[in-house]
């Protein structure tokens, strides 16, 4: 991946599945920004905005921010200059209604995906890493309680997207377990793979 094509990139997984250190690595590989609504989230609660205060206790709650006002925020995001070359967006969509607000605001300026990343982990694995990041960052919505819940949300509201997105013929999985850097051989080794395929390269 040496030229610079275009490359418009979902990551999907449990949380604790380890999207946002992979989105990291993954933007930095194909030169695109990570856009991840759970940063602009806790962003806007760390500064105090209305947004913030709008959704301050839904994400404590491990509750979903109603899809109105998320598909608003990621509509706007992905009208900024940086985003014309590619995006990685990690944390959206997380339900079905999102997708097909993300499929309007692409259609209308004619840009598509070309691949979903899901990120495969089981419960037990991603509630463990859960807990031990609640210790290192303490983020307000790492208690094994609120962990359970978030869970629990993302098997009945976002796990159904990956039958979705494998229906369209873009979705690329990969074993989200073992070193961060094995993770990520995979996911570049599979992406490259898909993307050459995709793009006749
Ligand atoms: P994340 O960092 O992706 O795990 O997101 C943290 C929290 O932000 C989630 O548990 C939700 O409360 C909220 N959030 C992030 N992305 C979305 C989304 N696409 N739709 C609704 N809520 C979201």
């Amino acid at each position: 991946m040496t030229d610079n094509r275009q490359v418009r990139l979902l990551i999907i997984g449990a949380p604790g599945a380890g999207k946002g250190t992979q989105a990291a690595r993954i933007a930095e590989r194909y030169g695109i920004p990570a856009v991840s609504t759970g940063d602009i989230f806790r962003a806007n609660i760390k500064a105090g905005t209305p947004l913030g205060q709008q959704v301050s206790a839904i994400i404590e709650s491990g509750g979903l921010v109603p899809d109105e006002l998320t598909n608003e925020i990621v509509a706007d995001r992905l009208k900024r200059d940086d985003v014309t070359n590619g995006f990685l967006l990690d944390g959206y969509p997380r339900t079905v209604a999102q997708v097909h607000a993300l499929d309007a605001v692409l259609e209308a300026d004619a840009r598509r995906l070309d691949a979903v990343l899901l990120l495969e982990a089981d419960t037990d694995s991603v509630v463990s890493r859960l807990l031990k990041r609640a210790e290192i960052e303490g983020r307000a919505d790492d208690t094994e309680e609120v962990i359970r819940h978030r869970q629990e949300v993302y098997l009945e509201q976002t796990a159904p997207l990956v039958e979705l997105f494998s229906q369209r013929g873009i979705l690329v999985a990969v074993d989200g377990l073992g070193a961060v850097d094995e993770v990520s051989a995979r996911i570049f080794g599979a992406l490259d793979a898909r993307l050459d395929a995709r793009l006749g390269a």
